[in-house]
Order: C-alpha cells, then structure tokens, then sequence
C-alpha cells in the first residue's frame, strides 16, 4: 500500500491509496479535485483511480465530488450520508470493498457528522493497516460534536477506532496537530509523551512538512479525547466516568485558546 498525502485548501488533507500490486487507487475527500489528478499524474508509475471515498458531507471534504466525477465518469463514489454530492455507493457499519488487493473496511462513526464514515484499509493478509478519519479522530484530538453527543464520540474513538491494531497509521482529515497538542498539554502538563510529539509536530510544521500520520498506539499516548478512561484526564476534567469526561474535555476544548 502507498499513500501519498495532499494538501488542500487552508489545511485539509486529501490522500491517494494506491495498491501497487494492481496500481489501482482510491481518493480519500478529493476537495480539489484538479489538484488530485494533477498528483495522480505526477507519480512515477500510472495508477488506475477508481474509486472516491469520502468521510462525511462537509463542504470541505466532499465538496469536489461532482466536479471530479464530471472529469472523471467512471468513478464510483462511496460514503455514508445522502448529502454527499455525486454519491454513488451509500456504505454502513462493516461494509467491505476493494482497492485491487487491498481490503477497506468502512467504520460508521457519527458524531462529527451524523453519517462520518472512517475508512480502515489493509493488504493482503491484513499487513499494513491504515485509517483514514476524516473528521472523526485527528492527531492528538477529535472533531466538532456538531450532530452527535460524548456518548457517540466515546464509541467511535474507545470502541471503534481504539481497537484497531496499534500499528494502525491514522491519517486525518486536517493538519490541527500542534494546537491539538497544546491542548494536550494542558491537560496533562506532565506527559512526557505530549512534549515529545508537540515538538516534533512544531518542528515539522516549522519546515512546511505535514505531522500527520501518527498511529493509533500514539494517540492513546498523547490524544486526550482517546484517553478519557486514563486517571489524570479524569482528574483534570473533575469526573470520574468517560462519557463526562468525554463531553467536558470537548467543551473546554471549543473555547481554548493556547
Ligand atoms: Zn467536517
């Protein structure tokens, strides 16, 4: 599996997943669509796009679905919400589809949106697994609850997206991991951890280099929102359950201002 990351607009994220034993490849949230097959056409080796997935119907992630399909006809379009433009393979829960030999295993994750769909990509026999979060579970934070409560964003990042295999790469759908990681901090003043990878980020960021992708064994280091059920988060957010905790944390998150 190659993955190549394409930065767009102020700062998403669009991804190429290419299958290199079959050169097919798939778009993760193709918001300029022109920029994509410009990418497409600057690797080295062809690919073959086939297929569009997309993370939830924001403006800002499916917005180039229609444009690009106009260019590009034979695409299909998968993802998990009716407002998606050019949607043509509506996905739930554990649906499976294929890019040449790679598996993708759609994980419904609502909250962020009420149809955000993560996108769990593997090899053959299960080698390299990657996550492509959208908008669900970023580096060392999570999105917005704009249609969903901490009780959902509990089941998508403890339930869902923490049983992934620790090697899982998370690749996001927005570069917010130095405030993320501000944030974090915090938090936790004394996780080791959340300085080390706040001052790589910086670094990073600093030579216009991208902190992302981390993996899911990093983000139950360093991510606050997947470390609700840890006993210092608790204790900063003054409860003693998750889902409370889940829900202060997010809220004291929307007014930090670092
Ligand atoms: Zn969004």
């Amino acid at each position: 599996m190659q993955v190549e990351l394409i930065p767009a607009l102020k700062d998403n994220y669009m991804y190429l997943i290419i299958d290199e034993a079959t050169r097919e490849c798939a778009v993760v949230d193709p918001v300029e669509p022109k920029k994509v097959l410009q990418a497409v056409q600057n690797l080295k080796e062809t690919v073959n796009l086939t297929k569009v997935l997309t993370t939830h119907h924001h403006w800002d992630h499916a917005g180039g679905n229609k444009e690009l399909v106009e260019m590009e006809p034979n695409l299909e379009v998968y993802g998990g919400d009716d407002r998606i433009g050019a949607l043509t393979k509506k996905v739930s829960h554990n649906d499976e589809l294929k890019i040449g030999s790679l598996n993708v295993k759609c994980l419904f994750t609502p909250c962020h949106t009420s149809g955000h769909i993560c996108y769990f990509v593997t090899g053959p026999s299960g080698k390299q697994p990657a996550v492509f979060t959208g908008d669900t579970l970023f580096i060392g934070g999570c999105g917005r609850f704009f249609e969903g409560t901490a009780d959902d964003m509990y089941r998508a990042l403890v339930e869902i997206l923490s049983s992934l295999p620790s090697e899982t790469k998370v690749y996001c759908g927005h570069e917010y991991t130095v405030n993320n990681l501000k944030y974090a901090q915090h938090v936790e003043p004394d996780n080791q951890d959340i300085k080390d990878k706040k001052k790589w980020a910086e670094d990073q960021r600093s030579n216009n280099r991208p902190a992302v992708p981390s993996t899911i064994s990093d983000e139950m280091m360093f991510n606050p929102f997947m470390r609700v059920k840890v006993e210092s988060v608790q204790k900063h957010a003054g409860k003693s359950d998750a889902i409370s905790t889940m829900a202060f944390l997010r809220s004291e998150k929307d007014n930090f201002k670092g």
